[in-house]
């Protein structure tokens, strides 16, 4: 099969022929259909991310057909694979229904091996059945900027003004859940990135501006998808008193030292780490339910270098989505 595969960290991606991945006890052998780009893969190559398994096949956000293997899906069946790849089910976190944070949690296209690629073999118990209403191509990004930003969101609570710092994948699908809860919702990009404002205001988002302006009015909460560490205190100065801070993303740029002022008034600042399977299955059928509309820039599976290179730069509008 072709795959795209990371050999050292800060290396360019290499297009190899490798055999197909053998299923094991309880893995699905995937025909890989579609496999989204997200902002974790670009941390991994880029060597933020410590101790990836290596050679690796990044991708997690893949859309695949059974070829064999397991016991919980039909040979064809078309299921969703996520960044949780497998838990151990025992430790303190498993146990609390926070497998998100299981100690011994192994992940897809980082300690095993992703989407980028023509086959892939997965834990059938964290796949995931997806709904008929979305193509191979628009169901992909559901998967990790869709379900990590919709916990991403419900971490902020019963927030009514919610401000979205970084306007990429995982925001244009967030922006519509908010407004879809009655929420208000303000857009932050890039200072000057006048296309995605407009973006922004094509799917409702009330506000545009960049992310060195304040809003029109203070905020409830502020999710954060950039990974800029300076944004923290950015959005916490934008937020009222009691509001809500939560980073989305699992690397950041260091944040810069704020004043305790900007905190007081019990504002909260916390991070998102990972997914849940109960995350996924509530956030696939909200978005059948409320019709989520999904921008993708499709790009073939050789030129997974440009996509990841178009996302660093800002360049994709909604979510870069690889077809082999
Ligand atoms: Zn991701
Ligand atoms: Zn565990």
């Amino acid at each position: 099969m072709r795959a795209m595969v990371l050999h050292q960290q800060r290396e360019p991606l290499r297009l190899e022929e490798r055999p197909r991945p053998e299923p094991g006890p309880g893995q699905v052998l995937l025909r890989v259909r579609a496999c989204a780009v997200c902002r974790t893969d670009l941390h991994v190559i880029d060597g933020e991310l410590p101790r990836p398994k290596l050679p690796l096949v990044p991708g997690h956000e893949i859309v695949g057909t059974v070829e064999r293997g397991g016991s919980l899906f039909e040979p064809g069946a078309r299921v969703g694979v996520p960044w949780l790849a497998w838990t151990d089910g025992t430790c303190a976190y498993c146990r609390t229904a926070r497998e998100n944070l299981c100690d011994a949690a192994r992940f897809t296209g980082y300690d095993v091996d992703g989407g980028y690629a023509e086959y892939a073999v997965a834990d059938e118990r964290y796949c995931f059945a997806l709904p008929d209403s979305y193509d191979d191509l628009h169901a992909a990004p559901l998967l990790c900027a869709g379900l990590i930003g919709y916990r991403t969101l419900r971490l902020a609570g019963e927030a009514e003004r919610v401000g979205l710092y970084g306007f990429g994948a995982a925001a244009h699908l967030v922006a519509q859940v908010a407004l879809h809860q009655g929420r208000r919702v303000f857009a932050f990009t890039r200072p000057g990135d006048a296309e995605g404002q407009r973006f922004a205001r094509e799917l409702g988002v009330e506000w545009a501006g960049g992310s060195d302006q304040m809003p029109p009015e203070p905020l409830d909460a502020a999710l954060v998808f950039a990974p800029v560490g300076a944004l923290v205190p950015a959005a916490l100065r934008a937020t009222a008193k009691g509001g809500t801070v939560v980073a989305g993303g699992i690397h950041m740029s260091e944040i810069p030292a704020f004043p305790y002022e900007a905190l007081w008034g019990e504002r909260i600042i916390r991070s998102v780490a990972n997914l849940t399977r109960d995350d996924g299955h509530a956030f696939l059928a909200l978005a059948v339910l409320m019709k989520l509309r999904v921008e993708v820039q499709r790009f073939p599976l050789e030129e997974a270098s440009s996509a990841v290179e178009a996302l660093r730069a800002g360049r994709v509008r909604g979510a870069a989505v690889l077809v082999p």
